[in-house]
């Protein structure tokens, strides 16, 4: 294995556990995961994915950082307002580990141009705040045969579900249905969260862009984690696969190209 010697010391202690070794950090040197959203969510998420040396993250936002987004978009400090996430993104995540070959995106995810954007990567994880865009995510990923990761998180909760379409495990759109997708949800700005509710469940999504990467333990799928910070309980419910999901039934077909997504002015939590 070709590792340098400042990566053998840099990768040490996941290198010297059983269920990764050196075969394993090749796997993720050789792995590209692309997170959606650099906000509340991504922030963990790609603070952890850097640091542990997948060899490519991508990056997709559009917005710029406001003073609104610093108690839990933490790749994004005081002297970042007014900057392009992204950006700001990017001089965090190279200086953490300039291993890692970080790819930013600045567009807003729409039905045009999300198969670009997300057809070489081998896990997605969405750190978006709107159900049209998880949908979106959803579909896209479900007709490219990706695997990804979808969250919610409001208030002190959160939740979390792993779609593996190689596997057809229940996808989101299975679960909340066309339905949810026209109804308005309730946003942070009018709903408020606590800061470390996305952190908990952005470094939950990062594990298992890891574990589908080293194929370690089990997924979240085929049912839902909930988080509630406030009881501390942490439940899942189960969930199963519509065989009638336009997204990834039988009859499925590639909504991407067909399906109105109502995605208006939206931010990434
Ligand atoms: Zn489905």
């Amino acid at each position: 294995m070709d590792f340098t010697i400042e990566q053998i010391e840099r990768y040490s202690r996941q290198i010297v556990l059983k269920e990764i070794g050196g075969i394993g950090q090749k796997k993720l040197l050789d792995s590209k995961i692309t997170i959606i959203g650099c906000g509340g969510l991504g922030s963990p998420a790609a603070y952890y994915l850097t640091a542990a040396g997948i060899g490519s993250i991508k990056i997709v936002d559009f917005d710029v950082v406001e003073l609104s987004n610093l108690h839990r978009q933490i790749l994004h400090f005081n002297n970042d307002l007014n900057k392009k996430k992204t950006q700001s993104a990017y001089e965090k995540l190279h200086k953490l580990n300039p291993d890692v070959n970080i790819e930013v995106v600045n567009e807003i995810l729409l039905p045009d141009n999300i198969k670009e954007i997300l057809k070489d990567s081998d896990f997605v994880i969405d750190g978006s705040d709107n159900i049209p865009t998880k949908m979106l995510i959803n579909d896209a990923c479900v007709n490219l045969d990706i695997p990804f990761s979808i969250a919610g998180v409001i208030r002190f909760n959160g939740q979390i579900i792993t779609v593996n379409p190689q596997e057809k495990t229940a996808c989101y759109r299975c679960v909340f249905g066309d339905i949810t997708e026209h109804e308005p949800s309730m946003s942070c700005s009018q709903a408020g969260v606590i800061g470390l509710i996305p952190g908990i469940v952005g470094c939950i999504q990062a594990n298992e862009a890891i574990k589908y990467v080293l194929k370690l333990g089990d997924l979240i799928t085929n049912r839902i984690l909930f988080l509630d910070l406030l009881k501390y309980r942490f439940s899942f419910i189960k969930v199963v696969r519509n065989e009638n999901c336009l997204a990834c039934g039988d009859q499925a077909i590639d909504l991407v190209e067909t399906h109105e997504y109502n995605i208006g002015d939206v931010c990434f939590e």
